[in-house]
C-alpha cells in the first residue's frame, strides 16, 4: 500500500508552488499566440475526462499537462490583450499574489475575532480606496458608514436591497406605531440597469414585477421626470416607493444616469438610494473623469463598483460603501450563541458577516490591498486613462466610415457601433470578427439597434490591439 501525501507538505509545496507559478507566468505569455475564443461544441471538455476520480494520488505534472490539454482550450480566454466582450475582468500579478496568499492563509474572515486583521484590512483599505475615487466623507468608516468587499454587484445591491426594506418597515412601526406597513413596496430601476437588480428584487420577496423599469432619455440615461411620475403614481395608490437604483455606467451602453437629481426624487419617498458603477466607478481614480461619475453620491445610501472589472483585482472583488452601516448590520446580522464573543459585545469591532449573506467569508482584501501597493494609484489611473484615449480613437475611425453608425459617443472606454445595413448585417460581422479568434467582442440593444460593443480594459491590451481590431472588422465588413 503506498504512503499517503500529507495534505500540506512545505517541501512539496514549495515545488509544485513553483511550477504552477511556472504554469501561469507562461499561460500570460501564450495568451496574444492563442485563439481568444475556443470553438467548441457542448460537451468537448467533459468527453476528455474520466468518468470517476481517481483512487490514488497522481503527480502534478499529469495534472498540469491536461491543463494544457483539456481545459486550457476550453476558454475563453478573458485575460487576452484582444478581449474587447462584455466588461472586462482583469487580473494582475499583485493580484493574482494576494489571491494566492490569501488561500495559503485559508482563515475566515466572518468576525473580527475569527482573523482581526482579515478585517481591519479590508476596512482600511476600503477606506483608501473611498479617498482615491473622491468618494464622500459619509462612507467613511470613521463615522456611520463604511465599506466592504462582496464577491459581486449583484451580492452589492442584494443587500442593499434587504437594508432597505427592512429600513422602509421599520421607519413606519418607529416612527407612526403602527405593527406592519402592509402597504406594497415598489423599487425602480431604469430598463438599461443591470439584471441583477430584478435578480435582488426576486430574492428579497419583494418580486420581480414590482420593479418599475423606467424609460430612458436619447442618451441611454434613466428619464428622472418619469422616474419622479411613476413614484408619485405608486404613493399616491397606496403603494411605499422604497429603494432606486441609479446605474453609472450601464452594461449596453456605458450610460451614466443622473444621480443627483435621482437622489431629489428618492429623497422626496425616503427611499434609499443604490448606485451601480460595477464598471465605470473604476474610472473615478483619475480626477478628470470623476466628476459625472460619483455626482450625487453624497445623497446615497450605497454605492457599489467592482475592482475586479476594470481596476486590475482579479475576480471576485465588488466594492461597496453604505452611509449607514447600522442600517444593513441590522438587516443581515445574526448572532447564534456559537458566534458571540467578546469583542463583538463590546460593539467595538466590524464584523463582516453582518454585512453580507454568507456567515464565512475569504481574505479579499489582500489582493487588493496589494494590487494597490504594487502598482500605485498613478499606474493605476494611466492604466483608465488609455484605454479611454485608444476607445475615443476606435470610435473616431468608426465615425469615419460610411458603413457604420457610431451609435453614442464613446462612454469612457466603451464603443457601442452598428453597420448601417441593419440589425441582421450587424450580427453577421460580429459572428465572422470573432470566428477570427483573432479579437473578441459581444453585443448589445442600443436604442432599439443591435450594436456591437468594443469595451477596452485588459491587463495587457495595447493600442496596437485596439488598432488591429478596428482592421479587422473594417476589412469584414465589406
Ligand atoms: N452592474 C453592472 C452595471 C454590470 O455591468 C454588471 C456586470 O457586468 C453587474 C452589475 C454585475 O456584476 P457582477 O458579475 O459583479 O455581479
Amino acid at each position: 500500500m503506498p504512503e499517503q501525501q500529507p495534505a500540506f507538505d512545505p517541501e512539496r509545496f514549495r515545488e509544485e508552488g513553483r511550477a504552477v507559478v511556472d504554469w501561469i507566468a507562461d499561460y500570460w505569455a501564450s495568451l496574444p499566440s492563442r485563439p481568444v475564443s475556443p470553438a467548441m461544441s457542448p460537451g468537448d471538455v467533459r468527453s476528455h475526462l474520466p468518468l470517476q476520480p481517481p483512487e490514488a494520488a497522481e503527480p502534478l505534472a499529469d495534472v498540469l499537462a491536461d491543463l494544457d490539454r483539456i481545459i486550457a482550450p476550453g476558454l475563453l480566454h478573458w485575460q487576452h490583450p484582444a478581449f474587447f466582450g462584455y466588461f472586462p475582468a482583469s487580473a494582475s500579478g499583485p493580484s493574482i499574489l494576494g489571491e494566492l496568499l490569501s488561500a495559503g492563509m485559508g482563515v475566515q474572515g466572518m468576525l473580527w475575532t475569527t482573523s482581526p486583521a482579515c478585517t481591519e484590512l479590508e476596512t482600511h483599505v476600503l477606506d483608501w480606496l473611498r479617498g482615491l475615487l473622491g468618494l464622500p466623507e459619509r462612507f467613511a468608516s470613521s463615522g456611520t458608514g463604511g465599506g466592504v468587499l462582496q464577491d459581486s454587484a449583484s451580492s452589492g445591491v442584494l443587500v442593499a436591497l434587504v437594508a432597505a426594506r427592512e429600513r422602509a418597515t421599520a421607519l413606519v412601526t418607529n416612527h407612526a406605531g403602527l405593527a406592519q406597513d402592509e402597504r406594497p413596496l415598489v423599487a425602480y430601476a431604469s430598463v438599461d440597469a443591470h439584471s441583477s437588480v430584478e435578480k435582488a428584487a426576486g430574492i428579497v420577496g419583494i418580486g420581480r414585477d414590482w420593479l418599475r423599469k423606467i424609460p430612458l432619455d436619447a442618451t441611454g440615461r434613466m428619464d428622472v421626470d418619469a422616474l419622479a411620475s411613476e413614484m408619485d403614481a405608486d404613493a399616491a395608490t397606496g403603494r411605499r416607493p422604497f429603494f432606486v437604483a441609479a446605474t453609472v455606467g450601464t452594461t449596453a451602453s456605458g450610460a451614466i444616469d443622473p444621480v443627483a437629481k435621482i437622489a431629489a426624487v428618492a429623497a422626496r419617498h425616503a427611499a434609499w438610494l443604490h448606485v451601480d458603477a460595477a464598471w465605470a466607478g473604476a474610472a473615478a481614480i483619475c480626477p478628470e473623469f470623476r466628476e459625472p461619475l460619483v455626482a450625487g453620491a453624497e445623497s446615497a445610501d450605497s454605492w457599489g463598483f467592482n475592482p475586479h472589472k476594470w481596476l486590475l483585482v482579479n475576480f471576485d472583488c465588488h466594492a461597496l460603501w453604505v452611509a449607514d452601516r447600522a442600517a444593513l448590520v441590522a438587516a443581515l446580522s445574526m448572532k447564534p450563541d456559537y458566534l458571540r464573543n467578546r469583542a463583538s459585545d463590546t460593539g467595538a469591532v466590524i464584523d463582516y458577516c453582518d454585512w453580507q449573506v454568507p456567515l464565512g467569508r475569504r481574505f479579499r482584501g489582500l489582493k487588493l490591498w496589494m494590487t494597490l501597493r504594487m502598482l500605485g494609484a498613478e499606474a493605476l489611473r494611466n492604466h483608465i486613462r488609455k484605454h479611454v484615449a485608444w476607445a475615443g480613437e476606435f470610435a473616431s475611425l468608426v465615425a469615419a466610415d460610411p458603413r457604420f453608425d457610431l451609435l453614442l459617443p464613446p462612454n469612457l472606454s466603451l464603443v457601442c457601433f452598428a453597420l448601417q445595413a441593419g440589425d441582421d448585417a450587424t450580427q453577421s460581422l460580429l459572428d465572422r470578427v470573432n470566428a477570427t479568434g483573432q479579437t473578441f467582442l459581444t453585443h448589445a440593444r442600443v436604442g432599439g439597434r443591435l450594436a456591437i460593443r468594443l469595451a477596452i480594459g485588459g491587463a495587457t491590451t495595447t493600442r496596437d490591439d485596439v488598432l488591429a481590431t478596428w482592421r479587422r472588422v473594417a476589412d469584414l465588413a465589406d
